[in-house]
């Protein structure tokens, strides 16, 4: 063990808590939910979304349904340790786009005593595991799952489907791009799946 791999303990105030789901479960807007009661409470909070992210305002997090709160925009998990600085309550949105460097962010800001809140995509739009959210699972003090109506049956949806094709990799999308469907109704896009770093 490295010497100081005491201080990657967490705290007694530290906390992880991963808010988990297919695409269009309201993540982001539980993620707005928990910001904003902590920011009315007192506490000093922080927003990041990846810069990847552009669907909408870089500078907001934002629901499909148009709630929003003030976010920065960073490049990569090292970007949301800079951004943390001063923080009570980091929540970062959309977690899936930092990969597995996230993990080591987020148990450092935890150690730190600060309160992570991280919402993200579980499975890509292979079915697969998407990292680095399996791993935050596990690293997880709490975990709200979410999910939506599968949009052929109704009932809870934990997959992703992509509607349209992917053009030069892009797989970022939005409404029309992606519907949640339940394991029966999910089909896969064709492989090759993306291999992700372990
Ligand atoms: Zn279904």
């Amino acid at each position: 063990m490295p010497a100081d791999s005491c201080s990657l303990e967490p705290a007694a105030a530290g906390r992880l808590a991963v808010i988990g789901g297919c695409m269009f479960a309201g993540k982001t807007a539980r993620l707005i939910e928990r910001l904003s009661a902590a920011r009315a409470a007192g506490r000093r909070v922080v927003a990041c979304k990846h810069r990847l992210d552009t669907r909408y305002d870089p500078t907001l997090l934002m629901t499909h349904d148009g709630r929003s709160f003030p976010a920065a925009a960073v490049t990569g998990a090292a970007g949301v340790l800079r951004v943390a600085i001063g923080a009570e309550v980091l929540g970062i949105d959309e977690g899936q786009f930092f990969g597995r460097a996230l993990v080591g962010v987020c148990r450092e800001l935890r150690a730190q005593g600060c309160m992570v809140i991280v919402a993200g995509i579980d499975h890509d739009a292979w079915g697969q595991p998407f990292p680095p959210l399996p791993q935050l699972l596990r690293l997880a003090d709490e975990v709200e799952h979410l999910s939506a109506p599968c949009t052929v049956c109704g009932r809870p949806a934990a997959y992703s489907q992509r509607m349209v094709p992917v053009v030069g990799g892009q797989m970022v999308g939005g409404p029309g791009d992606y519907e949640p469907r339940c394991a029966e109704h999910f089909r896969p896009l064709p492989p090759p799946a993306p291999v992700y770093e372990q």
